[in-house]
């Protein structure tokens, strides 16, 4: 079984959905945990946390505000005195057609997709590269690398964070930091609740395996790729898909 005995954590929007799952596996291996989320309710994941015996702070903070992202940090750093764990997850969609996309509706997705995960790394790099350890798993999507009609906004935002995290990976290779992305096919959580049937049934039909993927999937990827397991693996994208893409 994969130990994170003591490590510390921090997995932005930890508050539900795939963060909250990553969250309390990483707790279960044996992590503390700071989540990161603008939420304000926050006490349900928690308690969850604290249940595995493991120590949990919930920050109240937006990962498009540097301010908050660095108080993020040092309240982490007061409490358990390192980083060694950043889940860039937090992440939103606003979906329409190219033709029908408010600059609002793009803005808006790039600066939490993929400006938010750059002042996150940013900010957590600073601290681990001191450390001279640590390691950053961004959330990408299986349509940052194939795209999606009626998610330019959002592909395009996951493809600059495979870009992102490739381009961090070599910068901090050589102080013993790692950066991996995943990249999340169809996965059931609330954000795709609200997907129609029909862009369900399209999803399904591309997907080998035949069935959605859950939260857990996507953290049993994240587990990994936080361990000493994943150690000499940096730059890359694993994809957890059911076979989408291969
Ligand atoms: P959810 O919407 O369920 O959870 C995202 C969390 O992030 C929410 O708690 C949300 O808060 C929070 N959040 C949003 N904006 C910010 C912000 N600016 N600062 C801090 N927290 C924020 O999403 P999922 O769990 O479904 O997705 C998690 C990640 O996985 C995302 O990056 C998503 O793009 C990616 N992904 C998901 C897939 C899927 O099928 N579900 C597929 C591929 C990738 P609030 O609710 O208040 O907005």
């Amino acid at each position: 079984m994969i130990q994170l005995t003591d490590k510390v954590a921090i997995v932005t929007g930890g508050a539900r959905g795939i963060g909250k799952s990553i969250a309390l596996k990483l707790a279960q291996a044996g992590a503390n945990i700071v989540i990161c989320d603008v939420l304000d309710n926050m006490t349900e994941a928690v308690s969850e946390i604290e249940t595995l015996g493991r120590k949990a702070l919930a920050v109240k903070a937006d990962i498009t505000n540097a301010e908050d992202v660095q108080a993020v940090m040092e309240k982490t750093l007061a409490t358990f005195s390192r980083i060694d764990i950043l889940v860039n997850n937090a992440g939103i969609t606003r979906d329409n057609l190219l033709i029908r996309m408010s600059e609002d509706e793009w803005d808006a997705v790039i600066r939490v997709n993929l400006k938010g995960t750059f002042i996150c790394l940013k900010a957590a790099a600073k601290i681990m590269m001191k450390q001279r350890a640590g390691t950053i798993i961004n959330i990408s999507s299986v349509v940052g690398v194939m795209g999606n009609a009626g998610q330019a906004n959002y592909s395009a935002s996951k493809g600059g964070v495979i870009s992102l995290t490739k381009s961090a990976a070599k910068e901090l290779a050589g102080r013993g930091v790692t950066v991996n992305a995943v990249a999340p096919g169809y996965i059931q959580t609330e954000m795709t609740n609200h997907l129609p049937e029909k862009a369900k049934e399209t999803f399904m039909s591309v997907v080998p395996l035949k069935r959605p993927g859950t939260a857990d999937d996507v953290a049993n990827a994240v587990l990994f790729l936080s361990s000493d397991l994943a150690s000499y693996t940096t730059g890359q994208v694993l994809h957890v898909d059911g076979g989408m893409i291969m």
